[in-house]
């Protein structure tokens, strides 16, 4: 099951202007097809797909509530079946569990490095598009599947509580619509 990132614009907005506040590289404003794939929408509102990829699989945004979480409790489950399987002394468990976490922190940091960029790029999109007027709001909303993307409800942020916080707590079809 994939993830999309949807963007709801009113009507009347140019998806070229705002290509030309964002990276067109990444964004692609695609209109939805077919249009119902996301709903309820109002007559003056248009759906997106947000972004260049296929899916946003992997996607930051709604991130804190798909968290790794579980590493010691996994580490500690390696350890045990490997100090069963070879005779280890609890030293060399211990020992080895440490290595195991060392590596594992490493790889969390640049994970987390990259989920902060990709943050910031959601941020940067949304001021870009506010600041510079380009459009009087867009909103955002997070779905998982191929069927349609069902608005479960909306909240109304003000620019000035964006932040990569909030993006990373986006709950699934939620439409998060930024004004100014
Ligand atoms: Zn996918």
């Amino acid at each position: 099951m994939c993830t999309y990132i949807i963007a709801i614009l009113p009507a009347a907005v140019s998806t070229s202007a705002i290509l030309s506040v964002c990276d067109p590289q990444r964004f692609a404003f695609e209109p939805l097809d077919p249009p119902s794939a996301v709903a309820p929408l109002r007559v003056d509102e248009i759906g997106y797909r947000a972004t260049r990829g296929r899916c946003d699989c992997g996607t930051a945004l709604g991130e804190a509530h798909g968290g790794p979480g579980g590493r010691e409790r996994e580490i500690v489950r390696r350890a045990q079946r490997l100090a069963r399987r070879k005779g280890w002394s609890p030293a060399r468990v211990a020992r080895w569990a440490e290595q195991i976490d060392h590596n594992e922190q490493e790889r969390e940091g640049l994970a987390r490095a990259g989920e902060t960029a990709a943050l910031a790029e959601w941020c940067g999109l949304v001021r870009a598009v506010i600041e510079q007027r380009t459009s009087p709001q867009i909103g955002l909303l997070r779905h998982d599947g191929h069927d349609q993307a069902p608005i479960l409800r909306r909240d109304k942020t003000r620019l000035a509580q964006l932040s990569q916080e909030q993006l990373r707590g986006f709950e699934n079809d939620v439409l998060y619509e930024y004004v100014r």
